[in-house]
């Protein structure tokens, strides 16, 4: 049963998790139910995992064959709404640009002292590598544009999260820096969340609950009867450098050989005027904290190299400013859970599993969380993120 109008003024809506999905839930809820308390408790700080450290690369397409294709296109045109609301340009690093994938060769090419050598001649550049001048386009093997400006865009992942939070905050949702550790359940009903803070075990009574941990939802199987909610253990890592020379707009998804083996990293220069690449992921267990996840050398050093090869004139010889790792949130069949639990926590909504596209589809999923607490019928469809194969 959904509340009544006069029941909003005694509602209080607690969100677990400060990533992309819990600050875009909190930012809906408090357009849509602007009458209830709001309150995010995030154990780190606002885009301490994934969802400050990831590519922030948004399409409207690239989902369409898959189970994601209506949230995505949803997710997509939201992002541009909420682009000219909350000066995504200035505050986030928002824009439109173009996509290529890459095929490349540097199997004879090493990098020595950060400068890229060779034992044999350039080879010619194919046509079509004039369009990515800022790449050795002796190596480039082969172009394909798969975005331009209606269909690709970026964030900065960190500043967007950090913005839609304020947003929120603005329209009254309240903070809190605590880790949750479990709820107080009353007839299939959540009434408390079990928070430490500063320190402190204290108990933050709630009429609803949104459980948007990322890859640490699988915690809630200690708090309520989810046997199949299980989650892969997989970590990414990403590199930012600062060019020599400007960069143009454009992500490239990048195929290369080196050495004897392959490189597939993801390039998007950003507005700041910084590059960041991501690939080389692993699985190693998850820690218990955002703030306990480390990269590992040899993974940041590679991407580096990487850049380093791909473009000598404006990445040749850079330090990366920064060298980080997350973990991708991913259930075991791949898909997000995004709904209510129903009997046993009727009052929890449950937004996770977003994977590789998270940041592409906060806006969306956190609509359709506040649709659902709001009573109304969400705007994309949820069957295929159904939570029952949770229980
Ligand atoms: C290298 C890499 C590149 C990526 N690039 C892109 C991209 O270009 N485009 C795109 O769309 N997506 C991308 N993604 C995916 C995207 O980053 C994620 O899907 C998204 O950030 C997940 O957001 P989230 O809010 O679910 O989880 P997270 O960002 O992991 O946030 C979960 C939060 O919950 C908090 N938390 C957990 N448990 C508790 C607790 N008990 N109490 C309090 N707080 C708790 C954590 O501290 C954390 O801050 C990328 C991912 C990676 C790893």
């Amino acid at each position: 049963m959904s509340p009544s109008a006069s029941d909003e003024q005694g509602r209080h809506i607690v969100i677990v998790g400060g990533g992309v999905i819990g600050v875009c839930s909190a930012y809906y809820i408090t357009r849509l139910i602007p009458d209830a308390k709001v309150t995010l408790i995030e154990g780190t700080e606002i885009a301490a995992a994934a969802s400050g450290k990831s590519g922030g690369f948004l399409a409207l397409d690239w989902c369409d064959s898959g189970p994601l294709g209506k949230l995505a296109r949803k997710s997509f045109a939201l992002h541009a709404e909420l682009a000219a609301e909350l000066d995504g340009p200035r505050h986030y690093d928002y824009r439109l640009l173009d996509t290529w994938q890459i095929e490349a060769d540097f199997e004879d090419r090493e990098v020595v002292d950060g400068k890229a050598t060779g034992r044999k001649g350039p080879k010619r550049a194919v046509k079509g590598a004039e369009a990515v001048p800022w790449l050795d386009t002796t190596r480039v093997l082969q172009t394909t544009v798969t975005g331009n400006h209606s269909s690709t865009a970026q964030v900065t992942p960190a500043k967007f999260a950090r913005t839609v939070m304020k947003a929120a905050q603005a329209n009254g949702a309240k903070l809190v820096i605590g880790t949750v550790r479990g709820l107080r359940l009353e007839n299939g009903r959540v009434h408390a969340v079990k928070v430490i803070s500063d320190g402190r075990r204290r108990d933050i009574s709630c009429t609803d609950v949104v459980l948007a941990m990322g890859p640490w939802s699988a915690q809630a199987k200690e708090w309520l009867p989810l046997p199949n909610l299980n989650m892969l253990d997989t970590r990414a890592h990403s590199v930012v450098l600062l060019p020599k020379e400007p960069v143009p707009a454009q992500a490239l998804f990048v195929n290369m050989k080196v050495g004897t083996g392959y490189a597939e990293p993801e390039v998007y220069p950003r507005s700041d005027g910084t590059v960041y690449l991501c690939g080389e992921a692993d699985e190693v267990k998850l820690p218990p904290t955002a703030a306990q996840v480390e990269p590992a050398d040899e993974a940041t050093q590679r991407l580096v190299r990487c850049a380093h090869l791909l473009s000598p004139t404006h990445l040749g010889n850079t330090k990366p400013i920064r060298e980080q790792a997350c973990f991708l949130p991913t259930l075991v069949d791949g898909r997000p859970a995004i709904g209510k639990l129903g009997p046993g926590a009727s009052n929890v909504v449950m937004a996770t599993g977003h994977t590789c596209w998270g940041i592409l589809n906060s806006p969306a999923t956190g609509l359709v969380v506040a649709e659902l607490l709001a009573g109304l019928e969400p705007s994309v469809g949820l069957s295929k993120f159904d939570t029952k194969r949770l229980l």
